[in-house]
């Protein structure tokens, strides 16, 4: 599992903590199922945005480099990212397979010199093709206008991978999901390849090429092979048996999560640049849409920015891993604010799921001493929750994580209202109501422990909690089917989200 290397020429904003957010839901779920999980972040620290950005503040590229590095490296844990190792682009063992890699492109016949002229967006690292300018020469993301720029170059002979591309598109339709991003990359395949460069030479800031010094490799190749570099030099994550090889148990890699605007780097040149190697591709990229503030791409400007950090230190990293990925459908653009952030914190964190863990187990509490019985569960509860481990997995193997999410959300309020149906608190009150009230917090408590399992990738702090209460501490997804994991006893749980959390940094 991959989040792209993010670009070390900014400080990390809400966009990075997305991606890396949706990628570790992603990869804890797989570690639920038991599958072999090896979670990749890191960063992309050459090429002339990083040269310039460095002069700009009158210091060396390394040492920008290495400031910023610091700051996504510090971001993961913040958001509670699981991520096994933390990838620098300019660590020697990752430029030596860069060199290594593509001077196998070069001996397969692959690479060739010649003179590239045409558009520039340095802040893009990119050439740009006719079609993709917009009006007054300005770069379609960056707005600037566009340089134009000649270069003698060694190519990549993309041109030739033509036909095997729009092959695998044909005999592999979820190597892109969703299917808009699927058909992008497809149509821009089909309407021609053309050769890119591979190196570049005015600039001294990237891997340097070993067939010739005077060039350095184009920083979209060196920052793409990150993904299987990194496997040749990382330390094995703990509960691997200790087998050297990474690459051998690993590669291909299983999910590459990008955002949408790195699109055709990931899903044309990406698999082409494998071909020409000789490497395995991977199996499915997935990409995710923008976050927008009042339908505009976020802005300092309009003053409603939301900050990430500022929603952690005051009501913690779940809570915005849950906002992000259950108010934007994953995968396509969507609003976010802090407005509809506290409202969902408020209706749904707060009131739906943090009332059902404390009514649950208060009643426990208050009617059994925190004892569970040991009674059969609820027939119409157990068929509500029929399958429910194996739709959810079948959405996220899709990169639907906010349906999934809302798969298991449905449940959260199903027992909402399964509490309100049955009200245990008349039972208790009823001379012969033991029986029925035994079954009934008996259910209770199983399915909140499944939704507590099924919710661990998205909230992982708040539902470590709520299985200690429950005395549980396993996460496997086995456990998230109604009843396979009884919970014998309860404990006092604080609020898992209260409704006052921390007084926000002024
Ligand atoms: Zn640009």
């Amino acid at each position: 599992m991959t989040t792209p290397i993010y670009y070390v020429n900014a400080a990390p904003h809400l966009g990075h903590a997305y991606t890396t957010i949706a990628a570790d839901v992603m990869a804890r779920h797989h570690r639920q199922r038991g599958d072999e999980v090896f979670f990749l972040t890191g960063t992309d620290e050459h090429g002339e945005p990083v040269a310039d950005a460095a002069h700009a503040l009158g210091i060396e590229p390394q040492q920008l480099a290495d400031q910023n590095a610091q700051r996504f490296k510090a971001l993961a844990p913040e958001i509670e990212a699981s991520n096994d190792f933390f990838i620098r682009t300019t660590d020697p063992q990752h430029e030596a397979v860069v060199r290594s890699v593509l001077s196998r492109v070069r001996e397969n016949g692959y690479v060739y010199e010649g003179t590239y002229e045409g558009w520039y967006c340095p802040r893009c690292a990119d050439f740009k093709a006719e079609s993709e300018i917009d009006e007054g020469n300005r770069c379609p993301i960056h707005h600037i206008e566009l340089t134009r720029e000649r270069e003698d170059n060694y190519f990549f002979a993309l041109s030739a991978f033509q036909e095997r591309l729009e092959r695998l598109y044909s005999q592999r339709d979820d190597f892109v999901a969703p299917r808009t991003r699927y058909n992008e990359a497809l149509s821009f395949i089909r309407s021609g390849l053309r050769d890119v460069p591979l190196t570049r030479h005015k600039l001294t800031w990237g891997v340097s090429v070993p067939w010739d010094p005077e060039h350095v490799f184009y920083v979209w190749f060196d920052a793409l092979l990150n993904y299987y570099s990194a496997l040749s030099y990382a330390p094995a994550p703990a509960g691997f048996a200790p087998d050297g090889d990474l690459i051998k148990r690993l590669w291909p890699a299983s999910y590459h999560l990008i955002a949408k605007d790195i699109l055709r780097f990931h899903a044309v040149y990406w698999p082409a640049l494998l071909m020409a190697a000789e490497i395995e591709l991977p199996e499915h990229i997935f990409v995710h849409g923008y976050l927008l503030m009042d339908g505009e791409k976020m802005s300092k400007s309009l003053g409603n920015v939301l900050d990430p950090f500022a929603v952690i230190e005051r009501f913690g990293a779940d809570a915005l891993r849950f906002y992000l990925l259950r108010e934007v459908p994953f995968g396509q653009d969507g609003s976010v604010s802090t407005t509809s952030f506290e409202l969902r914190y408020e209706s749904e964190l707060a009131n739906e799921l943090g009332n059902l863990a404390s009514r649950t187990i208060g009643m426990l509490m208050r009617y059994r001493d925190g004892a569970v019985p040991d009674a059969e569960l609820d027939p119409v509860l157990e068929l509500d929750f029929a399958g429910l481990p194996q739709r959810v997995a079948a959405q996220i193997d899709a990169a639907e994580l906010t349906l999934a999410l809302d798969e298991i959300w449905q449940r959260v309020r199903r027992l909402n209202r399964y509490v309100e149906e049955r009200a245990p608190w008349r039972l208790a009150r009823e001379t012969d109501g033991a029986d029925q009230l035994d079954a009934v917090l008996a259910s209770l408590v199983q399915g909140l422990h499944a939704v507590a399992v099924l919710l661990w990738p998205y909230i992982p702090a708040s539902t470590e909690r709520l299985l200690a209460a429950l005395g549980s501490e396993d996460v496997s997804l086995a456990g998230a089917e109604l009843g396979a994991r009884r919970v014998e006893h309860v404990r006092e749980l604080e609020s898992l989200f209260p409704k006052e959390p921390a007084a926000g940094p002024a």
